[in-house]
């Protein structure tokens, strides 16, 4: 776990562990750094392949591929959680690896990640854990009420979840749910979704953007809203909770901590993610540092930049379903036109159903514009 390769830009060359979008930009944010990249695909469709400065486009199991990646690099990082722990063990063992492998496996595993919350104290949703129908059958008679059934293992964006009211029969629910463990949360009647992005460097010092309010379409992030439009003192809450997660990971890099905000302001964590998160994207044009560059930072050990909020924002996610047809994207030229609404593509050629393509940073001198606007690109696009 040592290198005596120097780890500052320029001279840096970062691993990234994944190609997807929020490798991409990381990529695109270590180019104007001046740091180098080299990409680790896992063998899967890569939007970072294209802005990176050297992939490598096989498997995580290949031992061959794992030799590759720790030669070419200083320091290594993930831009997706589901990588395989050996993988991220094997990588750690020779060369730097930040987030370390134990806080991902945490962050990858809703198992996991509950169990670390409750041992350090901090508020998350009432959960039991099921590996049988009669785990379920006995977790639903306490529960006596609506829960979510989510697998304990590769659950993001609602894959994986399903909603009961709790009149349902636990041995067709186990039935049909196709994973070998999973939690069963109590459902909570929130009054809205936040999310913290929390950065921590080599030297421990933490930092914390302003909360962003988050809506779903489909369980997945349709737009964040910064600032969350919540009181002073729950933002505060969030933003010391979020540092209390880092630290108790022992975390360097940085993350995204989702929350349920109650109607009586108390919040609870719902989920951890160890990387650049969704909820972070408007950061990129709407704050002194984005998240990406943050993420360098921690990761090389360099000092944390500013998390200053510039201006009101609205990051709109541009999924599939706005694409015209798979390869005919939406008419941008409202969004060109808008002036104060920046686009950002992440190079995937079809468009459809619920896939990640791009998102759109509206900014506004009022929130209230950005939001209004933002609807109504959105409504263009689903309603063309
Ligand atoms: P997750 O993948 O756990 O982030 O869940 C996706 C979305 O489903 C969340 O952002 C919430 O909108 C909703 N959800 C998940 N768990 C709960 C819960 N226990 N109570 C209410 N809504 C939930």
């Amino acid at each position: 776990m040592a290198s005596s390769r120097p780890l500052h830009a320029p001279h840096c060359i970062v691993g990234v562990i994944g190609g997807g979008q929020l490798g991409r930009m990381i990529a695109l944010a270590a180019r104007r750094m001046g740091v180098r990249t080299v990409i680790w695909t896992g063998g899967l469709e890569a939007p970072a392949v294209e802005v990176a400065d050297e992939v490598i486009d096989l498997p995580f199991d290949d031992p061959a591929a794992l030799k590759d990646f720790c030669s070419r690099i200083t320091v290594a990082t993930v831009e997706f959680e589901n990588i395989p722990r050996e993988t991220l063990e094997a990588v750690a063992q020779c060369t730097p690896l930040h987030p370390s492998p134990a806080a991902i496996s945490i962050c990858q595993n809703r198992e996991r990640e509950k169990n670390f919350l409750k041992t350090h104290g901090i508020p998350h949703t009432g959960f039991a854990l099921i590996s049988s129908a009669a785990d379920l059958a006995s977790a639903m008679e306490e529960l006596a009420g609506p829960g979510v059934l989510k697998t304990a293992d590769f659950g993001y964006d609602g894959k994986g979840q399903i909603k009961l009211d709790g009149g349902e029969n636990p041995v067709e629910i186990w039935a049909s749910f196709d994973a070998p463990r999973a939690v069963l949360e109590a459902w909570v009647p929130f009054e809205k979704e936040i999310s913290v992005m929390v950065a921590r460097g080599a030297d421990g010092v933490t930092v914390t953007y302003d909360p962003a309010e988050n809506r779903h379409r489909h369980h997945i992030l349709d737009v964040s809203i910064v600032p969350a439009r919540i009181a002073p003192n729950v933002a505060t809450q969030a933003a010391a909770i979020a540092r209390r997660v880092a630290e108790a990971l022992d975390y360097q890099g940085i993350l995204g901590v989702e929350f349920f905000l109650k109607p009586d302001g108390s919040l609870l964590v719902n989920e951890i993610a160890p990387r650049p998160h969704n909820s972070g994207h408007h950061t990129l044009d709407a704050c002194v540092t984005s998240q990406f560059e943050q993420q360098l930072r921690a990761v090389i050990g360099l000092p944390l930049g500013s998390t200053r909020l510039l201006t009101p924002v609205v990051m709109l996610n541009l999924l599939g379903d706005f694409w015209q047809d798979e390869t005919t994207p939406p008419d941008w030229l409202p969004l060109f036109q808008d002036g104060e609404a920046i686009l950002h593509l992440y190079g995937k050629r079809h468009g459809r159903g619920r896939r990640k393509m791009g998102h759109a940073n509206i900014l506004g001198s009022s929130l209230e514009s950005a939001l209004t606007r933002a609807e109504a690109l959105k409504t263009l696009w689903l309603n063309r």
